[in-house]
């Protein structure tokens, strides 16, 4: 199964990763069955079986119902071994998070907080991410650290923000943002962070794209791995291009010496699909837009309009990549009941497919990018196992 190449040791660490990632998305699993959907023999499972349940990452959890022969003994994953906590950052907020190896939100909070680039406001970034971890009320040594996520871009080693329009910085040390917090940390940029939170719980772990639709356009291109009997954590799939700007499918054009974009240029796919577009019509709430857009003739008329460029960026994003693609963001949250008529208008602009089903929505529709930047380090962990 595994190349020739690849020692022993390595083998015997893939076989048990395989094996922790079935108990974990399976939930309940027996030894015999492991061994075939795998196809590890018998001793092997046995022995990896044991060293999980040293570890605490595994327990048994009663029999099967018997099909003739012994009752197979149950096996469960322990999500609440290891826990860590997501941050995302914006212009006007701050999301936390707490997950742990189930990848789910567990508890999740927002605040108003705006953001300075200064000690004050890193203090209290500390203040309240150290104030979230104490109110888990878990033990410390299960902890993985903080997870947080930017509307900017990341340099690859994660020791930089080169570039954040949102924030309003570029060339800031990562550092900065930890300084405070005497725990693990890590950075990740928010579009990555979310599609991270996607493929955490996708088995099949496609190439896809996620276009993120807040108040800043933003999206993620995930390849599905080449190697998979070798679990590799979702960040190391993302394709982040030379300078880590790639999925900056805000700054795509749409219209030629269209609307002036936040970054200087005109018509950027930004200035028509950001979420800001729907709030500003309603007092900056995009909840009250949807809330009203049935019942107004104004509202339904930028609706449409918005679909329309929208259907032209997720063309171009069909026609340039031949994936599925992932709608989210604070508009992808709330797109569920226009999906259809979003298709209908993609496909009038595609020569190739005769449906648009590989238009989805996000599956996290709160808080996906502080949840996918805490996934990073679950991800991390779970592949020293
Ligand atoms: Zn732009």
């Amino acid at each position: 199964m595994a190349g020739k190449r690849v020692s022993n040791m390595e083998v015997k660490r893939i076989n048990r990763n395989q094996m922790y990632w079935l108990i974990n998305r399976q939930g309940r699993v027996s030894r015999p069955e492991i061994a075939a959907r795998l196809g590890i023999s018998v001793p092997t499972v046995l022995q990896n079986v044991s060293e999980l349940m040293e570890r605490g990452l595994v327990a048994e959890a009663g029999t099967f119902d018997s099909t003739g022969g012994r009752k197979a003994i149950a096996l469960m994953p322990i999500y609440e071994a290891r826990f860590a906590i997501g941050i995302d950052i914006t212009q006007n907020h701050i999301g936390l998070v707490l997950t742990d190896l189930s990848g789910d939100v567990l508890v999740h909070r927002r605040q108003k907080k705006v953001f300075t680039d200064n000690e004050i406001y890193y203090r209290e970034l500390a203040d309240l991410a150290l104030a979230f971890l104490e109110e888990s009320k878990r033990p410390t040594s299960q902890f993985l650290g903080f997870g947080l996520s930017i509307p900017g871009i990341v340099s690859l080693d994660n020791r930089m923000v080169t570039h954040s329009h949102a924030l309003g910085i570029a060339g800031v040390p990562s550092q900065r943002f930890f300084e405070f917090i005497p725990h693990p940390c890590t950075l990740t940029n928010d579009a990555n962070a979310a599609m991270i939170a996607e493929m955490y719980h996708d088995p099949e772990q496609r190439t896809s794209i996620y276009l993120s639709l807040s108040n800043y356009v933003g999206g993620a291109i995930f390849t599905q791995p080449k190697h998979d009997f070798d679990h590799k954590p979702a960040f190391e799939n993302l394709f982040l291009g030379d300078h880590c700007r790639s999925g900056e499918f805000g700054h795509m054009t749409l219209v030629p010496g269209g609307t002036t974009c936040y970054c200087g240029k005109d018509g950027c796919v930004d200035s028509y699909c950001s979420a800001r577009v729907l709030s500003n019509l309603t007092d900056g709430k995009l909840e009250v837009f949807f809330e009203s857009l049935a019942q107004s003739e104004p509202l339904g008329r930028s609706w449409s309009q918005y679909l329309d460029h929208l259907a032209i960026a997720v063309n171009s994003l069909r026609m340039a990549f031949d994936s599925p693609l992932i709608i989210g963001g604070y508009v992808g949250s709330c797109i569920d009941a226009y999906l259809d008529d979003l298709r209908r208008r993609v496909i009038k602009l595609n020569p190739f497919d005769l449906d648009a089903d590989y238009i989805r929505s996000c599956q996290f529709k709160v808080e996906a990018s502080a949840l996918g930047a805490a996934l990073r380090l679950i991800e991390a962990f779970i592949q020293t196992i």
